[in-house]
């Protein structure tokens, strides 16, 4: 689950780190009363969406301007007009694709004055099972290019979990970022503050980039990226209610309330699986025929007639869906919990395109007289190279 720069500060401001004060706003008329409460003379109208590179980003609407997504303000009366261009228009960046995500709430923060920019992410890396840091004085740009170009400016470390964070992870952060004196003190506190925040609230990346060193000698969060594990989300209540549906995948959220483990794509062959491993495979085999996967989706092994039923419904909601391809091999899930799903849900919404069904295992036989016997107009695969033939056939001839 990701969450808004704003909340993201705010959470990391729980945990002693240096933010700017900032006000959150959903309506433009709002924006004044949010500057009058920060300082000035400089403000800064950020957009939140959930994705980066606002601040090179474009908005779709003449009317929005073309200053970006991230704007400096010189006056209130400025903010305001930002505010107005900004709410309601659709914002593209690099991570956004080219649909964009339409901009509902800004964050109106005090101005920094700022010297330098670094880079600074935490995330759990797979590879060493160990939390591990990202740090480079490359900060501002995109870190991929820095990763590319010059990776000798960029330094990794991860922190061993039995001592957690210590003093020389703090000094090797700010030695890496050729600090010294107080800013180096105010480094080793920050790495240890970001690291508690981290391991507390069981994210599973944290990245800052900026960090900024202000012309006043301070260290500051100046943007923050947060995503949580979700499957931790359950300790973290109050994470939780930060969700933001209007920034998520409308099926994948539906998906969600039915403990799927869905994942929308651009590709026209809507795939229900059992098994992420065998969801991986059918995603490649489709590919290899040619065409494109609509999803990922792993119904799970001790699925009901329901859940397997609320699985093909979203598949078939998706109007990129050209074709559909159930892919079963029953172990514990069982073939014929699946062919009742699928038939349950077609009769509630009919069936506009191709399905191809290939079931194998645990009550196959039962599972393929409940299709052969519902009236539907299903191709039947004995393989799964057959199936993905089969499918990828039918929706080039449709
Ligand atoms: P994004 O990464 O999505 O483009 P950022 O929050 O990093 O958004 O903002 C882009 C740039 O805008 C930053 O690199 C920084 O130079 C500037 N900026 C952001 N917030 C402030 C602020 N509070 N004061 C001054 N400059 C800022
Ligand atoms: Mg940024």
């Amino acid at each position: 689950m990701n969450i808004h720069e704003y909340q993201a500060k705010a959470l990391l401001h729980e945990f002693g780190v240096p933010i700017s004060r900032g006000v959150a706003v959903l309506k433009a008329s709002d924006s004044e009363a949010a500057a009058k409460q920060l300082p000035g003379p400089i403000w800064v109208v950020k957009s939140q969406i959930h994705a980066g590179g606002r601040g090179k980003g474009k908005f779709k609407e003449a009317s929005a301007g073309d200053k970006g997504g991230v704007r400096i303000a010189k006056s209130v009366a400025e903010v305001n007009e930002f505010a107005k261009q900004m709410l309601g228009a659709t914002l593209v960046t690099i991570q956004t694709g080219a649909h964009g995500k339409q901009v509902n709430r800004l964050y109106i923060e005090e101005g920094s004055d700022i010297d330098k920019e670094f880079y600074l992410s935490i995330l759990v890396d797979r590879e060493s099972s160990k939390v591990s840091f990202v740090v480079s004085t490359e900060g501002g740009v995109n870190i991929e290019e820095v990763a590319h170009n010059n990776p000798e400016k960029i330094v990794t470390f991860s922190v061993d979990p039995a001592t957690g964070i210590m003093g020389h992870h703090g000094r090797t952060v700010a030695k890496a970022l050729k600090l010294s004196g107080d800013l180096a003190k105010q480094a080793e506190k920050l790495v240890a503050q970001l690291y508690n925040a981290f391991t507390a609230k069981d994210m599973a990346m944290l990245e800052i980039n900026p960090l900024v060193v202000t012309k006043q000698g301070q260290l500051r969060v100046l943007d923050a990226k947060v995503s949580f594990d979700d499957n931790a989300m359950y300790r973290h209540p109050e994470v939780a209610a930060l969700r933001d549906e209007t920034e998520e995948d409308a099926k994948e959220i539906e998906a969600s309330k039915y403990d799927l483990n869905y994942v929308a794509l651009d590709g026209t062959i809507g795939c229900m699986v059992n098994g992420a491993g065998l969801a991986m495979a059918t995603m490649d085999i489709i590919k290899l025929y040619g065409m494109e996967p609509a999803n990922f989706l792993d119904v799970g092994g001790g699925a009901s007639v329901e859940k397997v039923a609320a699985a093909f419904k979203i598949i078939t909601a998706d109007p990129n869906v050209k074709g559909i391809l159930v892919n079963i091999f029953g172990g514990i899930m069982k073939c014929d919990i699946i062919a009742e799903g699928v038939v349950a849900a077609v009769k509630q919404v009919g069936l506009q395109v191709p399905l191809v069904v290939r079931l194998e295992g645990t009550n196959v036989e039962a599972g393929k007289k409940i299709i052969s016997q519902s009236g539907l107009n299903v191709v039947s695969a004995d393989n799964l190279d057959d199936a993905a033939q089969k499918i990828v056939k039918a929706v080039k001839g449709g």
